[in-house]
């Protein structure tokens, strides 16, 4: 059997855009991906689980990471820290696993200078301004968000969409069932690239010699 290597598979987008729903449809659908679970200082929100949806971390905690050099990126998002810890990524792709990313475009940018070759990059957009807000207000209710935090969201929102150009794919998320299947297909069409496949040049030697 010839082995392929992981892929990091990174989805950015604003809050609100569905990005937390297609990241949990790839789980669901395909045994092979793992999620990175990132470290975070900010306060845990309602049904958030340590360990499975952050780390929760004090800020002293997150800059002894920093400094052992145990996040692959990092950065401050929203007066928050927040950071990639390293050793489950690697361990997950040496074991031949594709590593899901949820992060924002400065962490973006620092995985496509480590790991470019192993970096698929997707920027989900929301249809309209409108509908991001309705998703973003929708969401507060469960999350307990505040007036002031929906608002800073919609700011930052602005930012975050101005970045869509460094990614290799977007999708709009006008339905997000179709926006799971374009990221299911965008996850097997990279799979299939030629330089994620390992042994490749003995196979078709081997196929030229007729063996
Ligand atoms: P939230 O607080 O809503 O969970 O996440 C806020 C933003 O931080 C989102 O855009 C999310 O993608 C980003 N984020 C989450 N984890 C990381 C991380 O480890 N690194 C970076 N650079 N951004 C992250």
């Amino acid at each position: 059997m010839m082995q392929r290597r992981g892929l990091m598979y990174v989805l950015s987008s604003p809050s609100g855009a569905g990005k937390t729903t297609i990241t949990r449809e790839l789980l669901n659908k395909n045994e092979d991906v793992v999620v990175s679970v990132s470290a975070t200082t900010r306060q845990r929100r309602a049904g958030e689980v340590h360990g499975k949806d952050y780390f929760f971390v004090t800020t002293e905690q997150f800059r002894t990471m920093v400094e052992n050099g145990e996040m692959l990126e990092h950065a401050k998002v929203f007066d928050h820290y927040y950071g990639t810890p390293r050793e489950p990524v690697e361990s997950a792709l040496q074991s031949g696993k594709d590593v899901l990313f949820d992060i924002d475009w400065q962490g973006t940018q620092q995985l496509t200078e480590i790991a470019r070759d192993d970096l698929v990059t997707v920027f989900i957009l929301p249809p309209s301004c409108a509908e991001l807000e309705k998703r973003l207000r929708n969401r507060a209710k469960d999350t307990l968000e505040s007036e002031e935090q929906i608002k800073g969201r919609m700011s930052k929102a602005a930012d975050e969409m101005s970045h869509y150009s460094e990614y290799d794919y977007v999708i709009i998320n006008t339905d997000i069932t179709l926006a799971i299947k374009k990221a299911q297909l965008i996850l097997e069409g990279e799979r299939l690239k030629r330089r994620r496949i390992q042994g490749l040049s003995e196979f078709v030697r081997n196929l030229k010699n007729g063996l």
